[in-house]
Order: C-alpha cells, then structure tokens, then sequence
C-alpha cells in the first residue's frame, strides 16, 4: 500500500512576537499562507517494524531528526501501530529557509498516515499531534491561511487573500531560528499590525496586504545579513508590490499581481541568487 501527499510551504504575511512566556516558548502572532512550492512525500507500508527516510535533495536527515520520522514514530506509538513506514520525499522546498519545509513535510505524513492505516482521526486530532513535533506542524496540517497563536498551535483558518503571485529568493547562508528569537528585543522593536493584516484579507484589498505586511524578526536578521537586505532592495526596485522576508528567514518573498512583473523580478534577481522561484499563493485549502 503507497500513498502520495503535498506538503506545500508556507510564507508568513506578518509574524509578530508578543512575549516570552514562562515555559521558554515565545506568544506570536501569525497570518501565514501556503504557496505553491511543495515537497511530495511517499508513503510505502512495509511489514518491518521500522522506519525509513529517504530524499531526493537538499540536505535533510534521513534519521529521527527527520520531522517527518517523528510523525510517523509519533503515530506508531500512539496507535500502536506494529508495522512500519517507507518515506520518501522529493524535496523541493528549501531547507531552512523560513518556508517550514520540515513542518510541512511532518504534516503530509500525519495526514497519509492517517489514511493509509485508516486511523480516522479529525483534523483537529492531526494539529494536535503536529504540535508535539512543533509549532509549525498544526497550521501545515490544515494549510490555507490562518492565524497561528500561542506559541504557533492554536489555528484559526480565515479567507484566502486575493490570488497573487509569489517570488521567493533564498541567500545562500544559514540562520538559526533559536538565534534570531534570541537577539530579539521584543521592546524595541516595530511590532506588525496584526488586525490591519486580517481585515485587509477578510477584504480582499491586496493593496492593504502589501501595506500591512511586516515580520518583527526581520530586523534582526536584516542586521545580520547584508545579502537578505540587498534581496529586499532588489526585489523593490524591480517592481514587487509588498516585500517581506519569511519567518525568521533567510528566504524574502515578493508579491505581484502581474505575472509579467513577477518574471522580470524572477530574472534579476536570478542574476546573483542561486535559489530563485516564482509561484502562485495558495491561499485555499485544498
Ligand atoms: P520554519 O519556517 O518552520 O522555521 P524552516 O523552513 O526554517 O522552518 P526547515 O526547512 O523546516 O526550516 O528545516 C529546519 C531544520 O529541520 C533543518 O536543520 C533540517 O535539517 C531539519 N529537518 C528535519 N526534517 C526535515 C525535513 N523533512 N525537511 C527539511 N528539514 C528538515
């Protein structure tokens, strides 16, 4: 028995950071949306006891680092589950990007194996369980657009922006999640305007999306990095409507309504970044 999921990345319209709670966890305060830039997990059933990983590219663990392996181990001991999983993922996502590849991933395998060993859960049973993997995992189970609170686990799906598209570029460095939250200074900072952003896509009004995105890690890293500043520059000047960097980055995003616009971007910016993708929003569940 095989089955096949999309494990679509998502990118965050505005990412605030409200406090740091007692338990170590951060309060944010999220829109995210999901775009059409997927990895495609294959699950096998095998009768062993075990579960195996495999990837097409990018670097991603093929042992219980993997997020994914901890979905299905998370499933397996749950539900007792005696037989094992074959997963296989074509990569397509960046990895530690700001695009939750990781999470995503681990949710397609909570949903296919949800199906293939006809477990029955809800979805709000998945996000459940995504939760215990991380923050991430419970909105990737529904997709759509939501806001994401708490320490990113508690959703509340909302309308689809208006269609648009979506130009992504990742530098070539790495940044460290733990870092950025880290160098946060919550109380000096430019806090996004959460409602603003919620009621701009409850209305559809693209023009409010653009206005209202914000991110409040995106300073943190901007400092950091020279090269996510410059993306964020270029992608400007060639046009986007509304530029933000993803998550606690590295990757940017740009936003266009006209695909011929969207192109011109895609192409300067290919001129001095490798990883370069121009996709549709999602925005729907689909
Ligand atoms: P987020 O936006 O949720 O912060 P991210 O896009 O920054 O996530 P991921 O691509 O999910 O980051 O990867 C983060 C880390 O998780 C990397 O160190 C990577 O090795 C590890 N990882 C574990 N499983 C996966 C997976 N299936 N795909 C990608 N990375 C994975």
């Amino acid at each position: 028995m095989k089955i096949s999921v999309k494990a679509p990345a998502k990118i965050n319209l505005s990412l605030d950071v409200l406090h740091k709670r007692k338990d170590g966890y951060h309060e944010v305060e999220m829109v995210m949306t999901t775009i059409d830039l997927a990895d495609r997990i294959e699950l096998t059933s095998v009768d062993q006891n075990e579960i195996t990983i495999d990837s097409s590219g990018g670097y991603v663990p093929f042992d219980e680092r993997n997020l994914a392996y901890q979905a299905a181990d998370l499933i397996k001991k749950k539900f007792n589950r005696r037989e094992g999983v074959r997963i296989s993922i074509d990569k397509q996502i960046p990895v530690s990007a700001g695009l939750a590849g990781g999470s995503s991933d681990a949710a397609a395998t909570l949903k296919g194996l949800n199906q293939l060993w006809d477990l029955g859960l809800s979805p709000e049973e998945l996000a459940t369980l995504g939760a215990e993997i991380g923050s991430d995992v419970s909105f990737c189970v529904y997709g759509g657009t939501a806001l994401a609170s708490g320490r990113g686990e508690i959703i509340r799906q909302i309308p689809s922006p208006p269609p648009c598209w979506v130009v992504l570029a990742k530098p070539s460095i790495g940044v460290s999640t733990a870092d950025v939250y880290r160098m946060l200074n919550i109380d000096d900072v430019e806090h996004p305007d959460t409602q603003a952003m919620l009621k701009a896509i409850e209305e559809k009004d693209y023009d409010k999306i653009c206005a209202s995105l914000g991110n409040v890690l995106e300073s943190v890293t901007l400092e950091q990095h020279q090269e996510v500043r410059h993306i964020k520059e270029q992608m400007q000047r060639l046009g986007a409507e509304g530029v933000l960097m993803s998550g606690s980055g590295p990757t940017v995003f740009g936003l266009t309504i006209y695909e011929s616009r969207a192109q011109r971007i895609y192409n300067g910016l290919r001129g001095f970044c490798n990883e370069v993708y121009m996709v549709r929003m999602l925005g729907d569940t689909e």
